[in-house]
Order: C-alpha cells, then structure tokens, then sequence
C-alpha cells in the first residue's frame, strides 16, 4: 500500500509547514550531513540518522523511489564550526599517534556498527569527502572570481556577495561575530573558508595541491560538492541536527546559491535543496551532550549496560524529531519495556498463525476494523513524521482483537517498515537486560530456573527458595509471575 495523505514536511528555510513535491516526479532525493569521523558518535548524533532514516522509510512508504546520501566527513572539519581551532582529524590523529587514515577507518566502522545496531537502512552512497577533493576545487574555481577572495590563510567566502546569507538562521551577517574567531583581513565577520592553505613551513597529513596553494578544502565545501553531484541541484531535502541550521547550513547554501544561480532563497530550489529539515538534540539533564565531558554516552555503553539498542531507536520515535529530547536511564528503560511488549504481542501473533497453519499475506487488502489505524498512521507520518502517534497506532492494531492474524501481520510489518523496530525479527530473548558486566550466562539462569521449576512442582519449596537465593547472590533477580514474562533480570 501507499497513501495518498500529502506529506507536510517543516522547512526550516521558511520555518513552515509545506507540502512535499518532488523535483523529479515520483522521486525522493535526500541528502544527511554525515559524521565527522574523528571520535565515536554519541547517541546524540545517532539520534540525527535515526531521524533520516524515518524520513526515507516515509519517503518510501509514500511510494517515492528514495536516493539517500550520507557523507563521511574525513577532512576539514575543525574543532571549531567556524574557522577557527584546529582541525579535528588532524587532532585526534596527533593525540592518538596515528594516521589521519587510520583514525578514520577505525572510526567510519564504529560508526557503521551503531547504524546497523539502530536498524538505520544503508544509503544508496555512503560519499567520503576525501575522495571528493578534486571535485571541490573545480566547485571552487567556479565560484571564486564572482564569490571569493584570497588572504595568506587560504581563499574565502564572501557573504555579501549572494542574496539573503543567514536566512536559514535567521541571523544577519554581522550576528556572527561574537562566535567567529576573527581572521585577519576578512571582509565580513561571517566569511569562511573555502580553501586553507597549509601554513608556511607546516605540513600537514591531508593536503593537496590547488590554484590557491597546497591545503585543505573548508568544511563546508564538501556538502554543497557531494550534494550536487551526487544528487544534482536542485534536490529535495538536505538533513542534519540543528547546530546546522546556524553556521554549516547557511554557508553550504551561499555556496549552491553562488555555483547555480546567484538568485535569491524567496525562489524554492535556489538554495540547492528545496527543504532543509533539522532535528533537534538529544540532551542531558545537565546540558549539552558531550564526547569528552560526563559520561560520553556512546550507543555500545547502553549495549553494555545490558539495553538492546532497538530500545534507544523506539526511545528516539517516541518524541517527534523537532523536539528537544532529554536522555535518562529510566527513559530508556521504559521505551525497552515498550518494546517487550510489542514483541512479545509479535511473536505470539506468530505462533499462533503458525499453529493455525496461516501465513501473512503480504500486498492483500486487510480488512475493515483495521482501516481507521492505518489512515490514523499514514496522517501521523504524513504529518511531519509524527512518530509517537504512529507508535500509538501500531499498538493499537497489536491490541485488535478478532481480526485475521495473517491481515494483522501484515499491517503491522507494514506499519514497522516504516518505524524499523524489527518487530518480526526481534524476540523476547533478545531483549532481556544483559550487562556485560554480569558474572553469570544466561544459559546457567536459565538452567537454575528450570531447576527451580521443577523444584516447585515437586512443592520442594525450601530447594525452590534456595535456587533463588543462589540466582540472587550472583545479582540475578528471579521475577515470579512477572505479567510480561520478564522470568529473570540483572541489576545493571
Ligand atoms: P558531527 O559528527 O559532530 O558533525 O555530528 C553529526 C550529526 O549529529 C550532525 O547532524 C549534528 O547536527 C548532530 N548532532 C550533534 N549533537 C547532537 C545531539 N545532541 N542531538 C541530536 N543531534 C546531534
Ligand atoms: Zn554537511
């Protein structure tokens, strides 16, 4: 099934509501500001890819032929948005004695383990930025008689030169001030860099030759580059967090204006995409998330405090993406035990269509009772990605009771392929809080229990007590008629 509901989309460029009209019919293209590879990403950054991920699976339950593309920031990313600190590969290469390559290899991976772990589907092209360099220097020969200028540092963006710079943050030029690091000679506060050169007497482990002198492209040349070519301007829909919507995007839109058109943003399209859609942070009770201060919260500590990571993806769907979301071990639990439920609703669904020699018939036209969920679920969806009402949806058709089971089936992976919770895939088992700090298997739990079951059907009710107070001493909690089945848990 598709649906024909208008998607409303919020475009951050005219913060408004808008309907989604491909540029190339029947086409969705959308590109997502990708990681910088220097450091492990914090659930926080994930939470931005979980949010792309939903709007492609949208696109596609819409029926549009999706191509996504997510960039691999390798070089030119300094520590500072702006143009100033250091670069952060460069850094983190130093600070680990290693290659900028290596560093980004090991990091790229362990990034790739965090989308596959959250169910995130692989893009069409994963676009490196390194490979891109030379691409970014003929983008650069393009724009820089009209757009740029060149100073010792490097060549430079001139904000004046193209209409409405800073409409996506609603800031003027001269706001950015205060952030920017001055940068002798810049004609305004906001310029920024197209091109670094290496400094005199300085080498560098990533440089290239270029009109301008050996360097490194600046950051944001490289989206407006692999955007482009890749997905072609004018595109649909350009994603990232909204620390983009203020320096990074504002810039990668100078540039596209400056490379195609030179008109101005009142023309949808001009900006190289026509939405620029933002998701907001995951934060901490105490601020901002960080990667060096508190505990860095990375996907693998919450995998092994014991959590399924599918659990931090229905956590994310729980809130709408334009919403602030604070993070607590508590959230996390609660959305875990979501989860159990759905899945455990799912595979008992399972069994008994199994037993009852059924099978899901997928493409078939489910029947009436289920038509008002799926038209609440497409509006939800349709509706900016209202994904805690769509969630809501979902349980409703677990909970219908009368209905076909293979028609159920079938509606909920509809309605999953659109969340990406795995729901027919993931069991029970697999969702049981696993520390891997625990001291004990969860074959030998399971082998104690068993004991123990047999031990109270016997009415050996001091053997049974003993079983449980053997499990407790090694911080393993037997839960006794738990009503969702949980049999067993460990403190984390
Ligand atoms: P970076 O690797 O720093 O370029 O960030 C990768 C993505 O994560 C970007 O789209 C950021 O805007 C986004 N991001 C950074 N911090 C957060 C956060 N706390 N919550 C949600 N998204 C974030
Ligand atoms: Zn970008």
């Amino acid at each position: 099934m598709t649906d024909a509901t208008p998607l409303k989309l919020f475009n951050s460029l005219t913060r408004q509501l808008e309907t989604f009209e491909p540029v190339h019919p029947g086409e969705a293209r959308v590109y997502s500001c990708g990681p910088t590879v220097y450091n492990y990403p914090h659930i926080g950054n994930m939470r931005a890819y979980v949010f792309a991920d939903v709007l492609g699976r949208v696109l596609s339950f819409k029926g549009y032929k999706l191509s996504h593309v997510i960039n691999i920031t390798d070089v030119g990313h300094l520590t500072d948005d702006a143009d100033a600190g250091e670069d952060k590969m460069e850094k983190m290469a130093a600070k680990e004695a290693k290659s900028i390559w290596a560093i980004a290899e090991h990091y790229t991976e362990a990034y790739w383990a965090d989308i596959k772990a959250l169910n995130i589907r692989q893009p069409m092209e994963w676009s490196v930025a390194t490979k891109y360099v030379p691409a970014m220097i003929a983008f650069a020969e393009k724009i820089a008689d009209k757009h740029c200028y060149e100073l010792d540092s490097g060549l430079y963006f001139d904000v004046a030169s193209v209409a409405d710079y800073g409409r996506l943050a609603r800031a003027h030029t001269e706001e950015g001030e205060g952030r920017i690091e001055a940068v002798e000679g810049k004609r305004n506060a906001a310029d920024f860099a197209i091109w670094r050169k290496t400094p005199a007497g300085e080498t560098r482990q990533m440089e290239w030759d270029s009109p301008w002198g050996r360097g490194a492209p600046g950051w944001h040349l490289e989206c407006s580059v692999m955007s482009g070519q890749l997905l072609g301007f004018p595109f649909d829909i350009h994603t990232g967090g909204i620390d983009h919507r203020e320096i990074h995007h504002p810039n990668e839109i100078a540039q596209n204006q400056a490379f195609c058109c030179s008109g101005g943003l009142d023309v949808p399209g001009n900006s190289g995409a026509k939405l620029w859609m933002h998701n907001n942070f995951l934060v901490e009770r105490s601020g901002k998330m960080s990667k060096s201060s508190g505990e860095f919260l990375r996907l693998q500590l919450l995998i092994d405090k014991g959590y399924h990571p599918l659990a931090y993806r229905l956590m994310c769907l729980q809130a709408q993406y334009r919403s602030e979301l604070e993070f607590s071990w508590e959230g996390l639990g609660a959305a875990l035990t979501r989860l159990k439920r759905l899945v455990m609703a799912v595979e008992q669904l399972r069994a008994r269509l199994n037993d009852e020699g059924g099978s899901v018939i997928e493409g078939a036209e489910p029947g009436p009772k289920f038509a008002p969920l799926r038209e609440a679920f497409a509006a939800a969806v349709s509706d900016d990605l209202g994904t805690p009402i769509a969630l809501t949806q979902l349980e409703a058709v677990v909970a219908l009771k009368k209905v076909d089971l293979g028609q159920k089936l079938a509606v909920i992976a509809q309605m999953d392929s659109v969340l990406g919770l795995n729901l027919l895939a993931l069991t029970r088992a697999e969702l049981r809080l696993k520390p891997k700090a625990a001291t004990i298997t969860e074959a030998e739990i399971d082998e104690v229990l068993a004991a123990r079951r047999q031990a109270r059907a016997d009415k050996d009710f001091a053997r049974s007590d003993a079983l449980r107070d053997a499990l407790a001493a090694r911080g393993v909690e037997a839960m006794d008629g738990d009503p969702l089945g949980w049999d067993w848990k460990l403190e984390a």
